[in-house]
């Protein structure tokens, strides 16, 4: 069987792209999902600007029931990593990393991003046992004690925020003196009396023993260094777009990128190949947020259901 459209990622772009694509007809739609449906959203503490949407909710309470309202309209899930999109004529194949291949008419693809590391000492033999890129999950660790934070942008800042209601203190080491965050949250941040700002600093080397982290260098930019004793340092440097399924056996990309590794988009998501679409943070020009990517999916999906109609027709 030939899939009228497969869907790889299932975050909001990729949820939003099922539910429009089968909630507007097309009855052999499958989602191609690594792991659990939601996106890097779901390991978020808070989110306030999803509209409608109000109160203190997190990330995972906020896509807890996407995958169920797109299953109700049809929309199948295979929970396995997409490793290659490729193109023969008119039809797509989706390569799988168990092996097997599943073809289809049209492609609408939203793998989004990943935590980008900063390239200190010791943060890859320490990640996973003091280094965290996930607050929400590993935040519980610290409850009372000091923890650091690196970063200026908004993940950076709210997750600050959110550590500070848990740990005794949080040193924010940023490199700049000023922040790429939302105002209103740089002023909470400045507000937050357990939050102390290390500013001009980066880091030098994290440090620790067979239990873990047990401190982090910084250097500021006159070449000072400065020991903070923390057995927590999470990271939020901002992210790497997930490209990877894009590349062809020969090294080239399906598609147009540009020199960030975005897919470029027009306004209906189109790529340069008929019947490719990306969406989500993988674009060119993405706002990088759950509403933006949600609409991306949307529009994709109404593409798609023109594209496939066209195809078969
Ligand atoms: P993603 O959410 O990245 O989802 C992509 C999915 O594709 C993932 O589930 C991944 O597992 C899957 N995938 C990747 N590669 C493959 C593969 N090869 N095969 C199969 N599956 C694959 N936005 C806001 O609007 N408000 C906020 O308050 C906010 N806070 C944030 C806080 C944090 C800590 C972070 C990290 C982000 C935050 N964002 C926020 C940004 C928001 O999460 C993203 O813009 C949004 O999730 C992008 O959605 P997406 O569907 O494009 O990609
Ligand atoms: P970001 O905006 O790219 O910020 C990354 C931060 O890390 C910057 O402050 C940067 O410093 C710093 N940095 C980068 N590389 C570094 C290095 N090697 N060493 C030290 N510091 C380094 O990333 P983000 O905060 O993850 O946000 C990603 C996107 O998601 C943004 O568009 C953001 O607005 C969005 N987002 C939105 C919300 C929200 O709407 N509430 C929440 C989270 C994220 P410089 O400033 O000096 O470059």
């Amino acid at each position: 069987m030939i899939l009228d459209c497969a869907i790889i990622g299932g975050g909001p772009a990729g949820l939003t792209a099922g539910l429009y694509t089968t909630r507007g007809g097309l009855e052999n739609v499958t989602m191609f999902e690594k792991g659990m449906p939601g996106g890097q959203i779901t390991n978020s503490s808070e989110i306030e600007n999803y509209p409608g949407v109000t109160g203190e909710i997190s990330g995972m309470d906020l896509m807890m029931p996407w995958p169920e309202q797109c299953q109700r309209f049809g929309l199948k899930h295979e929970m396995v990593e997409v490793t290659r999109v490729s193109k023969d004529g008119d039809i797509f194949t989706i390569h799988k990393n168990d092996g097997t291949t599943t073809q289809a008419h049209s492609v609408i693809i939203g793998t989004g991003s990943r935590p980008r590391r900063v390239g200190f000492a010791g943060e890859d033999e320490l990640f996973g046992k003091g280094v965290s890129t996930c607050a929400t999950c590993d935040g519980f660790f610290y409850k009372g004690k000091e923890v650091a934070v690196i970063g200026g942008g908004d993940t950076a800042l709210e997750e600050a925020l959110y550590l500070a209601k848990i740990c005794s203190k949080v040193y924010l080491v940023h490199r700049r003196d000023a922040f790429r965050a939302a105002p209103n949250t740089v002023e909470r941040l400045k507000n937050t009396e357990n939050i102390e700002l290390v500013l001009n600093s980066s880091p030098d080397e994290v440090y620790g023993d067979a239990m873990g982290v047990t401190g982090l260098r910084v250097k500021n930019k006159n070449g000072e260094l400065r020991d903070i004793e923390v057995p927590g340092v999470f990271t939020f440097v901002g992210n790497d777009i997930n490209n990877q399924t894009l590349i062809q056996e020969d090294g080239s990309f399906l598609c147009d990128m540009n020199d960030q590794g975005q897919v470029i988009v027009d306004i209906s998501m189109s790529t340069s190949v008929a019947g490719l679409y990306a969406t989500g943070d993988m674009r060119i020009a993405a706002p990088k947020q759950v509403v933006s990517a949600a609409g991306d999916g949307a529009v994709a999906a109404l593409q798609v259901i023109s594209y496939v109609d066209e195809l078969l027709h």
